[in-house]
């Protein structure tokens, strides 16, 4: 294991563009689960589906209250190690942005900028009206469902407000999609940690950059389908992980 983070230390410091491309595991470590490890309060808070959302007023209520449960597991939850070193790259200048499937606004938390976190499926730190599209906030939402049992229209237009998350069913931003494939293209290291690589077409990325000519290489506690096409996989936690490539790094590591 630690012939090869040498590796990928020397491939991280030699390399031009670096994408990095997150999922759920790089957040566990902050305490928030992901969907698919045993457990996870996720099964029974499944997110409902966008047609089913937007079908019926009791989807909706059913959608907040899932949503304020899985909310009140992790509030407060702090960025961890695969974060700070993924902000670290970005500060170096070595990686142009971060591209994630995750939705908890942890990578803006550790300090990168907004507009340096590609995010194709939404953001669920606070919601926005489907018909006009303004932003709201969900402590103003949360207490109108507390008090009402209904979460309340937009107060704008009064269309129907929803997470700002992409709903399975939901079309992915498309402006945040292209964004991350054309970072693909040019990078020449693409590292993807802590997905389980099963979502598309999220998943389609890592195929896309080996296709252009990236080094492929997968951080995840276990296999995925791409293991096959990667020229470095690691098993093992993300956060142990991303720390000794901050060793193996010695002064370049320090701006890491
Ligand atoms: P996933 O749940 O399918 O896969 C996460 C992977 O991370 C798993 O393979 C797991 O083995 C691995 N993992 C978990 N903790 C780890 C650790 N500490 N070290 C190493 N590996 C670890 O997640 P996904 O691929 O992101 O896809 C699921 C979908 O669910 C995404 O669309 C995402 O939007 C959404 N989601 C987001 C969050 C979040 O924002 N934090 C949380 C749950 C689900
Ligand atoms: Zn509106």
């Amino acid at each position: 294991l630690d012939e090869d983070l040498e590796v990928l230390a020397e491939w991280l410091a030699s390399a031009e563009v670096v994408a990095p491309f997150t999922g759920a595991g790089i957040s566990t470590e902050s305490g928030v689960p992901d969907f698919r490890s045993p457990g996870s309060p996720w099964l029974a808070n499944r997110p409902i589906a966008f047609d089913a959302f937007l079908a019926s007023a009791e989807a909706r209520r059913e959608a907040w209250r899932r949503k304020f449960a899985m909310d009140d597991l992790y509030a407060g939850a702090t960025p961890g190690r695969g974060h700070h070193f993924l902000a670290g790259l970005v500060a170096a200048g070595k990686a142009p942005a971060i591209i994630t499937q995750n939705i908890d606004g942890l990578q803006q938390a550790a300090g990168v900028p907004e507009e340096r976190v590609i995010e194709l499926h939404g953001n669920g730190t606070y919601a926005a009206c489907l018909d006009c599209a303004e932003r709201q906030e969900l402590a103003d939402i949360r207490s109108v469902f507390e008090a009402s049992g209904l979460p309340p229209a937009c107060p704008h237009c009064g269309g129907m407000v929803k997470s700002a998350t992409i709903s399975f069913g939901q079309a992915l931003p498309q402006q945040a999609l292209q964004r991350a494939q054309a970072l693909a293209r040019t990078s020449d290291l693409f590292i993807a940690i802590g997905s389980s690589l099963l979502v598309h077409p999220a998943a389609g990325l890592p195929v896309l950059a080996k296709r252009h000519g990236a080094r492929l290489v997968i951080i995840n506690r276990e296999a995925t389908p791409l293991d096959d096409i990667a020229d470095l996989v690691f098993n093992g936690e993300i956060g142990a992980i991303c720390m000794r490539l901050v060793e193996l790094s010695g002064d370049a590591g320090r701006s890491i």
